[in-house]
């Protein structure tokens, strides 16, 4: 079916679909056009990134050196929350877990055990390789590590427009067809609604097969043009603006991200070798945008880098992401705030979905329906990992409050009940964020289980204190044998001066 597919959109989204099917090419004779306007722009805000992008730019073949160096990128190894819970807390959702198992419990569980004991003051981080390596702002990929040191995973910090011009560079030299114009109408089949063909301003018409709505949040094909509804998460999720402001580099290269809240809302920090990206996510509701600018610009480390650009967005996702012959991608397809920096892992889970379900031929639509299921049951498991985040803050603003307080999702409410109850979490499927990732968020922000795993009370608690100690011991002496972060960079893939 997919002789020829259209692409409508050049941002991130665009790019990395034009890129992958490129390199996946549906069939030997599958032809691959982009259309994207110049006059519109794109968003490109997307900077911090998660280790599934690893697997991505190994799919394409990309060099990973020449791949930092090209986007002035830098490493991550998770996110450090500061403020967040309360005032003055900190803590580190790292990409990894807090060690193996012990007595078939995991180790939050005796964690649990030897601070109730009063045995350990420390918190759990104590036990996460990526957050002990954050904090001395050390990084080095865990092959270069052994044993349980090297148990962690780890993603990038990159300029996305850079991103998408490699992308594009990449695409462009695989056979796919850039154009340049503005989608100004759509052409449909009077009979099945099918779309026939794009039509831009200039008269030019694009006929194509399939076509992949990249457009960003105008989604131009799938909701304008097809009329897919949107289903709003406002209601759970409500920041809906963003400023977004670089700023000369100075203070700590960190290699990770960092997330500080403020009394309604919160600010990225992400180190980039050229600059240094900064934004504040707020709700309008609860803060003028005035008065965020005036926020974001006091909390910056270094000069700023021109003007702030307000983004406007509401939180939610296309009641359906493939519809006829269109499947959106993207921001045409949903946006959760950037908190967890998951939107360009769901371009790249719903574009990989998409090749593994294309069929040389007709589409059945139960394709399109397990594409859509999958797709939506993704959505919600970050939606719902994003909304523990501030329904469990016990900040004491309006909008902290808010949030403690407002009905969740019946599936967050179950697994908050069962942590609650026992320090478990149950998973769902198409869950991205396994447990510990939500245990580093739920204990991180100090809610504590009444309960733990039955087997972690077998261990002796002494020779527990003991071998946990022992772990903390071992995994610092690895961090010190990394390298700082900078030297790293420097070492590997410096990008040239911007
Ligand atoms: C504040 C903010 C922070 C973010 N931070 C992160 C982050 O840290 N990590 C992360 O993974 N993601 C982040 N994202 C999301 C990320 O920026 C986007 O998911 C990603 O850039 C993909 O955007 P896109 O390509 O879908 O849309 P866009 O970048 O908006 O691109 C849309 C494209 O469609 C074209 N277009 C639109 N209408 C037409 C038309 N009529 N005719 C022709 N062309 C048209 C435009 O020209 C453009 O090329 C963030 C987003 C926001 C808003």
């Amino acid at each position: 079916m997919a002789q020829h597919i259209i692409i409508a959109g050049g941002g991130s989204a665009g790019w990395m679909a034009a890129a992958l099917f490129a390199r996946l090419r549906p069939a030997p004779d599958t032809r691959i056009t982009l259309v994207e306007s110049d006059a519109i722009g794109t968003i490109g805000v997307g900077e911090a990134t998660i280790p599934i992008l690893r697997n991505f730019n190994r799919l394409l073949g990309l060099h990973e050196p020449d791949f930092v160096a090209a986007t002035q990128g830098s490493f991550k190894l998770g996110i450090e929350f500061v403020d967040w819970g309360q005032t003055g807390n900190r803590h580190f959702h790292g990409f990894g877990d807090h060690g193996a198992p012990i007595d078939g419990a995991a180790p939050h569980h005796h964690w649990h055990r030897l601070h109730a004991a009063g045995r350990t003051g420390d918190p759990i981080d104590a036990w996460s390789m990526p957050a002990l390596a954050a904090a001395q702002d050390r990084f080095a990929p865990p092959e270069a590590l052994r044993g349980e040191a090297a148990q962690y995973r780890y993603a990038y910090h990159f300029d996305a427009g850079l991103y998408a011009r490699l992308l594009r560079s990449y695409a462009e030299a695989r056979g796919v067809t850039r154009v340049e114009g503005r989608i100004l109408d759509l052409e449909r089949d009077a009979e099945t609604g099918d779309l026939r063909a794009l039509l831009l301003d200039d008269g030019r018409r694009l006929d194509g097969d399939l076509f992949l709505d990249c457009t960003g949040f105008a989604s131009r094909l799938l909701g304008q043009g097809l009329e897919v509804g949107f289903v709003d998460w406002s209601h759970w999720l409500p920041a809906n603006r963003a400023l977004a402001l670089g700023c000369a580099r100075a203070g700590r290269f960190t290699p990770f991200t960092r997330s500080t809240a403020h009394a309604a809302g919160w600010q990225w920090r992400i180190p980039l070798q050229h600059r240094t990206g900064n934004g504040l996510v707020y709700s309008s509701a609860h803060l003028a945008d005035d008065a965020a600018e005036q926020l974001l610009r006091t909390h910056l480390d270094g000069a700023a880098i021109g003007e702030p650009r307000l983004l406007r967005f509401t939180t939610g996702r296309r009641a359906r992401f493939w519809a006829h012959n269109v499947v959106a991608i993207g921001l045409a397809a949903g946006f959760m705030e950037p908190l967890e920096s998951t939107s360009l892992q769901l371009v790249q889970t719903g574009l990989v979905r998409l090749a593994e379900l294309l069929p040389a031929g007709p589409v059945d639509p139960v394709i399109l329906a397990e594409y859509n299921r999958e797709t939506i049951a993704e959505y919600e498991r970050i939606r719902d990992f994003l909304i523990a985040h501030y329904c469990i803050s016990r900040r004491p603003e309006p909008f902290w409050r808010d949030m403690a307080a407002m009905p969740l999702p019946d599936t967050l409410a179950y697994k908050l009940a069962l942590w609650d109850a026992i320090g478990r979490v149950p998973l769902y499927a198409q869950e991205s964020h396994q447990e510990p990732s939500w245990v580093a968020i739920l204990l991180g922000q100090g809610r504590l289980p009444r309960g733990h795993d039955p087997a972690a009370d077998r261990p002796p608690l002494d020779g527990l204190a003991t071998l946990l100690a022992e772990r903390h011991a071992a995994l610092s002496a690895a961090v010190g044998r990394m390298p700082p972060h900078d030297h790293f960079v420097a070492r590997t893939c410096r990008a040239e001066a911007a």
